[in-house]
């Protein structure tokens, strides 16, 4: 099924029920209403020249024309490229050119940017791109209020495995690369995801992630929309008031965030004013879930059925999920087992043999949601899919009997101090034990003698006596093993972050090395 098929179906069993809220201006969808428009801005999108194939950018914050922008492509077997609304001009550039894209959808501004400015600087160097809309103007209420011509609309041959969207990578450890996905493999994903959560008709989930990320558009709107449940949008970027407040105004029964999202909520000095007894369930995922916040999420925010995800965007994203029947020491320390109609292994990074359960190694992902590739960057998919169709996710990970699945670093954080190999991840769960601790995120720095040292970047509650390195390390004394003791502790007030709220550890290291000159 291709994605517009299933959105018709969807609406054709749930016409009256709330498809897409958006808090900030009040405007609500019913599905019936929202196929409308859909349908409208893909005859529109017709109409201006665009056809199957051809790369439409998304440049926008989370409003609700990102969403039907979303639906309109799929209608029209257009592929949709999103484009990460904190790039500045050279990386819109280099997005545009990357991937062909022929018409560019944008907001006018977001936060302090100026787009308008920032296109108009990169337009003379982008030779395909024909056409910048930008959401408000009359050629996007053009587009956006064709009238829709359902014959030329259900004319278009499409197939479930035509690429369908282009996804960036976060950059979290580089340069972000463009996966490729079709129908099959998001539609699917967030199909399982949704079904995992137990979604039917009548959630509501507060879609607090970026759309630009798969965490928002696949988790969260393909969720919703592939069991009829309400898209609820609490604000443009995020805010933790503007997603507790639509919570409890939208009586939504699902949460979503990464943990600096959740631990930004839970701390808020305003937390206790709103009713948040609707919620039942939520998503916890994007990078490591600390075990404290987990218990905080489901204890003070009710979200007795959360789960933790794991997953990258080259496979859809999702590979593995926590199921509300999990026990729940394993619902707050595991990513889960496997999803529905997918497979896991572990592997020795070394010789690519699986290794025995309990022990760490590389994650790797076989199955539907398996990008078709990068997106002309056929050198770069051969280094991470092997002959077998077998993702290679670049994560740490290790599988217990029973098929869980914990995640103990990535490949490129791990530390390896004389000669042994440290996992940051748990001494960061450590350190989250100390009552003053708000965050804490531990890297290696360069060390003559040992080759890595261990560095610790710990966020104080307010009002908390800063912390020393001496007492931190006291702290873990007799704790933990001697050589996994931080040798450096550094106060911070934010850690560096990409714009989906996750942890640049490549950005902490390049800062710590002018922190030890
Ligand atoms: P880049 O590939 O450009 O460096 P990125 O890997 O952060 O960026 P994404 O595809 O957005 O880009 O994120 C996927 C990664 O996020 C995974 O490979 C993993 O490292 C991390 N991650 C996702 N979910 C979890 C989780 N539940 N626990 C721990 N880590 C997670
Ligand atoms: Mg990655």
């Amino acid at each position: 099924e291709t994605i517009g098929a299933n959105l018709d179906r969807l609406a054709a069993r749930f016409p009256e029920r709330d498809a897409l809220v958006e808090c900030a201006t009040g405007r609500r969808w019913t599905y019936r209403e929202f196929v409308a428009d859909v349908d409208a801005l893909a005859t529109g999108l017709l109409d201006a020249g665009i056809g199957k194939g051809d790369r439409v950018g998304i440049w926008a914050p989370n409003r609700s024309e990102w969403t039907l922008v979303q639906y309109a492509t799929a209608k029209i077997g257009a592929i949709l490229v999103n484009i990460n609304p904190a790039y500045r001009a050279h990386e819109l550039e280099y997005v545009l050119n990357q991937a062909g894209i022929r018409m560019l959808v944008s907001a006018k501004s977001f936060k302090t940017s100026d787009y308008v400015d920032l296109v108009e600087q990169v337009r003379p160097k982008c030779a395909d791109l024909e056409q910048v809309v930008f959401l408000g103007d009359p050629e996007w209420e053009r587009l956006a209020g064709a009238s829709a011509d359902a014959q030329r609309l259900a004319a278009i041959e499409l197939s479930a495995d035509d690429p369908i969207n282009i996804q960036y990578t976060s950059g979290t450890t580089g340069f972000p690369k463009g996966a490729t996905l079709s129908h099959h493999n998001i539609l699917n994903n967030g199909f399982f995801v949704g079904e995992l959560c137990g979604y039917t008709e009548v959630d509501r989930v507060a879609i607090v992630p970026p759309f630009y990320h798969c965490f928002g558009m696949v988790m969260g709107n393909l969720a919703c929309t592939s069991h009829g449940a309400a898209m609820v949008i609490p604000a443009e970027g995020f805010d933790p008031v503007a997603a507790l407040s639509a919570v409890a105004a939208e009586r939504c029964t699902s949460l979503y965030g990464v943990p600096t999202m959740f631990i930004a909520e839970l701390e808020h000095p305003r937390f206790a004013e709103f009713d948040l007894s609707s919620l039942r369930t939520g998503i916890m995922a994007g990078s490591p879930c600390p075990v404290e916040v987990m218990k905080q999420v489901i204890d003070r925010m009710g979200m007795r059925e959360v789960s933790i995800c794991y997953g990258m965007t080259e496979t859809s994203p999702v590979s593995t999920q926590t199921r509300a029947d999990d026990s729940l020491e394993r619902r707050v320390s595991t990513v889960g087992r496997v999803g529905p109609h997918l497979e896991v292994k572990v592997v020795d990074p070394a010789t690519g043999l699986t290794v025995p359960r309990g022990t760490p190694g590389e994650l790797c992902t076989r199955g539907y949601s398996v990008m078709l590739g990068y997106w002309e960057q056929p050198d770069r998919t051969a280094e991470v899919i092997d002959a077998a169709r077998w993702m290679h996710t670049g994560d740490l990970a290790v599988m217990d009997a029973d098929g869980y699945v914990s995640i103990t670093g990535r490949i490129k954080d791990m530390v390896i101090r004389g000669g042994e190999n440290i996992y940051p991840r748990e001494i960061e769960e450590f350190l989250y034990t100390h009552p003053d601790v708000v965050d804490a995120q531990v890297i290696g720095v360069p060390d003559a003698r040992y080759g890595e040292e261990l560095m610790a970047w710990v966020r104080l509650r307010e009002g908390a006596e800063p912390l020393t390195a001496e007492a931190l390390r006291e702290f873990c004394t007799g704790k933990l093993a001697h050589y996994k003791i931080p040798r450096y502790v550094h106060l911070v007030d934010e850690f560096p972050m990409t714009v989906t709220g996750k942890i640049r550890k490549v950005e902490m290291r390049e800062l710590a090395k002018n922190l030890l000159d």
